[in-house]
């Protein structure tokens, strides 16, 4: 192991084995983890707010709980690879037929099937400015071309996307809401646009809609009947809080799951995963408590932030994006009162930070840490 090389061939010539386009590829900036925020300060990890990667901060529902120990036992088998529990739990709540499911480990593994089953040299995805990273690197990673879209109010402008259009472009990826400026376009433009583009696959990313208020909400699950060409993906990573299991879905035309399958890899979700978030399908008092509670936190936080002067960005996810400035140096301020939140300078927003709504606790600990450290 870890013999040296011969000294013909350097490591740098071994990488450039690796496609250009690959190389090109800057890595995706994760939220810090408590556990090495807690080490650089020296403090207990329980005392650190992480505020940074939208996950859910009131843990998990209780039957999902429940079905994870039950689980525990089975772990020496592999799991179904076709996920036949789940995919029938979400045929049933959604009115889609299981062939029309595909199952990733969490929805970015869906997004990737989508690039892996659509994108290549020669070909281009569409998606706008401020909106989720995994777009362009799936695009990237797959040698196409992406056309990122300039933004309207910090959100999609469906008009100019579906203008950028190239003859080359087989995806469009739309989140909605956005990850990280909380944006939402309504969803009679979202079908105007889904129509307006029959010939390219329009990947709906909604890992917020459980967080949409009632009166916004559509069956996206039903569209997917109607249009041929729509990709809706979802997860259990955000209001089911089981961001650290990694499952999501997408639901498409019988025909595009099925290329969408073919490039998956057999067990892409794995046996606990699958078992929980079939379970967290039945917590529906689980979800309502989560939405219930974001709607209060997000009004709080705002509240918060508009009597410390400052302006955000109205969010219909469970984060909020605050314009503070300079934003590297307050986020760093806050890291030393022990709040973890989210810059976006990589997103084209070097003024903002990204705040995931916490607990009533957590959402005050971070506005007292933010009014000390714009004090500073
Ligand atoms: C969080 C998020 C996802 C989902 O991530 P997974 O944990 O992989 O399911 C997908 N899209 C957007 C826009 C997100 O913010």
């Amino acid at each position: 192991m870890n013999a040296p090389l011969p000294k013909s061939v350097s490591t740098k010539d071994l990488c450039e084995l690796s496609p250009d386009w690959v190389r090109a590829i800057a890595p995706y900036q994760p939220g810090k983890p408590t556990s090495e925020l807690a080490r650089e300060l020296g403090i207990e990890e329980k005392s650190i707010v992480k505020l940074a990667s939208n996950e859910n901060p009131h843990g998990i529902g209780p039957r999902t709980r429940a079905a994870i120990e039950a689980a525990l036992g089975d772990l020496a088998r592999y799991p179904d690879g076709n996920g036949f529990e789940l995919k029938n739990a979400l045929s049933r709540r959604y009115g889609v037929g299981m062939e029309s499911i595909v199952l990733g480990n969490g929805s970015n593994d869906v997004l990737e099937l989508v690039a892996l089953a659509f994108l290549g040299v020669g070909s281009s995805a569409v998606y706008s400015q401020h909106s989720f990273a995994v777009y362009p690197l799936a695009t990237q990673a797959r040698g196409a071309r992406g056309i990122s879209v300039p933004a309207k109010s910090y959100g999609h402008d469906l008009e100019a996307m579906a203008a950028a259009v190239a003859g080359d472009t087989r995806v469009v990826f739309i989140a909605n809401p956005n990850n990280p400026t909380g944006t939402f376009v309504p969803y009679d433009h979202i079908s105007a646009f889904i129509k307006a583009v029959p010939g390219c696959i329009v990947v709906l990313d909604e890992a917020y809609n459980e967080y949409l208020p009632p009166e916004l909400r559509v069956d996206t699950a039903k569209w997917v009947k109607r249009h041929a060409n729509l990709v809706v993906t979802r997860t259990f990573s955000k209001a089911y809080g089981l961001a650290g299991l990694r499952v999501g879905y997408a639901m498409a035309n019988p025909a595009v799951a099925d290329l969408m399958n073919r490039v998956r890899q057999p067990f892409n979700v794995n046996s606990i995963a699958l078992t929980a978030a079939t379970a967290a399908l039945d917590d529906m008092e689980f979800v309502a408590r989560s939405y219930a509670e974001n709607r209060a936190g997000m009004k709080r936080i705002e509240e918060g932030v508009t009597s410390l002067g400052l302006e955000y960005i109205p969010s219909f996810g469970n984060f909020i994006a605050v314009r503070v400035g300079k934003a590297n140096e307050v986020f760093k301020r806050l890291l030393k009162r022990g709040v973890i939140v989210r810059p976006v300078t990589g997103y084209e927003l070097p003024e903002h930070l990204r705040v995931s709504i916490g607990t009533p606790e957590e959402n005050e600990r971070f506005l007292t840490a933010l009014a000390a450290s714009l004090r500073e």
